[in-house]
């Protein structure tokens, strides 16, 4: 790798490439993505996912998916399996899968080693206890009185804590090391807590637990893990992972830190996304409100479009927020050069074209895609009933609407210009249908006789539209920063009401009663669309909207305004 390669490197693959390059490990790249089986997966994860798969894939090496599943109330295989199928989708494969609970044995014997060299011991404080003693920043720790058990009381009451003789929060055991330590971390840390707990693997084998800095480092050396990527909250860690392995003398892979991944407008905590499931905000983890990899992909994201944005959000050491908007350009940006143009009415309004026979059709000819010179085109009918979208027509329109008005002339895509003469209202005076005439000279789009329309609009043949439920989905907090809660308010409170709007009676294309779960097609004008996993059925299509053509929100929202 020359200077300028190495140069347009993020810092984390500068490290490892000097790695290879110096024959640490021998050349040798091993990572691996270290999930807690406690949620689905959420797209901070998919940022961890494209970096450690991904430098496996750059430098040769090998990624591990390891399950660290080291709080048995929490954890449940439900989730194993949905983390397994959400990595596969973003098109990433483990070279191993572990779990951390296959080495509980293994740590175990550890612990008894740092027993015997008088390294750990066993504490009787309470919960309330260890808090005070530990001391604060400015405040330096006192010592347990327990701190200078024999190594043979140690081992007794060890095996015993084991064996299930004492009760949940009787005793820890912990690393002894420094009271007095800068690093809050290195103040004695709890390495083994009793939980007479279920756990989803191990079952009752165990009822004491490993603590994360214990399980984690150890569990990383035992895999010949070369570079253990995390995020910056485990910087005041890394002395600790380090000293557990220095202490243990097995290999020692390198501890690297990277800013998580924070988006505007979203909520990411696994405890938050649980809150929403459990509480019936949302339909379940893969609402396509949630900010999961099942959530994006049931609203009709590709794995394209999230690995595109990972990897233009980068790798940083700073915590900052990406801006929702860069998520909505690359599946834009996807979606555009794949996706079927088709047309789908939302809030469907009846036209009736009073000039044109009755039971007659003709076929017009559209494009499937203008960005794919593949894609070919299909024939649409056309007839004398048509649907329009309802907010294409303003019976008393602004001088700027250009769209249809009472007297007014409108382009109908791929079709003919379009003449409102009148309006027909019901009873409670709405509008349910419009009587037009249209000109059959204008065939190609243009009046022979040179005269001008200003707009151009969407309409599907009344006779051939198939109904259906179409739901549009916008962010889940209107506020940019959800996790700052304005005072008195909880932050369930931000919830965006509007975050999921229902379209009952929307009319589709009858080319889509063929589609499949999870097609996706633009719907001109409208944005993109997919068709739903779950609730779509062949009488009744269901579709999601996974992005608008354009976006509306981060604009609108610094001017203040709403969403739309
Ligand atoms: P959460 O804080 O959302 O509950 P977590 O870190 O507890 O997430 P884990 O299952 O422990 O969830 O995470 C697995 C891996 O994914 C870890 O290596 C973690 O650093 C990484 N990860 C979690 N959230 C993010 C994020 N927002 N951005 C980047 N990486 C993340
Ligand atoms: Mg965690």
């Amino acid at each position: 790798m020359n200077e300028s390669e190495h140069k347009s490197l993020d810092f984390i693959r500068q490290r490892v490439s000097d790695d290879v390059a110096n024959g640490k490990n021998d050349g040798r790249v091993h990572t691996r993505f270290p999930p807690e089986p406690n949620g689905y997966l959420h797209i901070g994860h998919a940022k961890s996912i494209c970096l450690n798969f991904g430098l496996a894939e750059e430098f040769g090496g090998k990624c591990n998916l390891r399950f660290d599943d080291t709080n048995p109330e929490k954890e449940d295989t439900e989730f194993v399996d949905s983390i397994r199928e959400d990595i596969r989708w973003l098109g990433f494969e483990w070279d191993a899968e572990f779990f951390a609970s296959d080495y509980f044995e293994k740590l175990y014997l550890w612990a008894i080693e740092l027993i015997k060299q008088g390294k750990a011991y066993v504490c009787d404080q309470t919960v309330e206890e260890v808090r005070e003693y530990r001391g604060g920043w400015d405040k330096p720790g006192k010592n347990s009185p327990y701190r200078d058990r024999t190594v043979e009381e140690n081992l007794d009451l060890f095996s015993r804590m084991k064996n299930g003789e004492f009760a949940d929060g009787e005793k820890t055991l912990r690393a002894k090391i420094d009271m007095n330590s800068d690093n809050m971390n290195l103040r004695d840390p709890a390495m083994y807590r009793i939980r007479h707990a279920t756990h989803h693997r191990t079952g009752d084998q165990w009822c004491i637990y490993p603590n994360y800095d214990w399980a984690h480092g150890q569990s990383d050396s035992i895999e010949g893990i070369t570079h253990s990527v995390c995020t910056l909250e485990f910087e005041q860690h890394r002395p600790l992972y380090d000293w557990y392995i220095g202490q243990l003398e097995v290999h020692h892979p390198q501890q690297i830190e990277f800013a998580k991944l924070v988006i505007s407008n979203t909520m990411m905590s696994k405890r938050k996304l649980t809150e929403l499931v459990s509480g019936g905000f949302v339909e379940g983890w893969d609402d396509p409100r949630m900010p999961t990899i099942s959530g994006f992909r049931r609203r009709g994201f590709t794995p394209e479009s999230i690995r595109s944005f990972a990897k233009r959000v980068g790798i940083t050491k700073h915590n900052s927020t990406t801006d929702i908007a860069l998520l909505n350009l690359c599946i834009r940006e996807h979606l555009n050069r794949v996706a079927p143009r088709v047309t789908g009415v939302l809030d469907p309004l009846k036209v009736v074209i009073e000039n044109y026979p009755e039971d007659e059709f003709e076929m017009r000819v559209t494009g499937i895609n203008p960005e794919d010179e593949n894609a070919g085109t299909r024939e649409v009918p056309f007839g004398r009933e048509l649907y329009i979208e309802r907010s294409d027509f303003m019976e008393d329109a602004p001088k700027k609407f250009f769209r249809l008005t009472v007297g007014g002339e409108v382009r109908l895509r791929n079709a003919f210009f379009l003449k409102c003469n009148e309006v027909v209202k019901d009873e409670k005076g709405e509008i349910v249908e419009l009587r037009c005439t249209y000109d059959p000279e204008t065939s190609g789009g243009k009046a022979p006789d040179g005269r001008k329309v200003k707009g151009t609009i969407h309409w599907i043949s009344a006779k051939h539209a198939i109904d259906a439920e179409v739901r549009l989905y916008d962010v889940m907090f209107e506020n940019e920063n959800p996790a700052d809660v304005p005072d008195g308010k909880d932050w369930k409170d931000l919830i965006n009401p509007n975050a999921l709007v229902v379209m009952q009676n929307a009319k589709v294309e009858p080319i889509l009663a063929d589609a499949n779960a999870g097609d996706s097609f633009q719907f001109v004008r409208n944005g993109y669309f997919c068709v739903d996993s779950k609730d779509s059925q062949p009488e009744k299509l269901v579709f999601n909207r996974t992005v608008t053509l354009k976006d509306a929100w981060s604009k609108q929202q610094k001017k203040g305004g709403k969403g739309s």
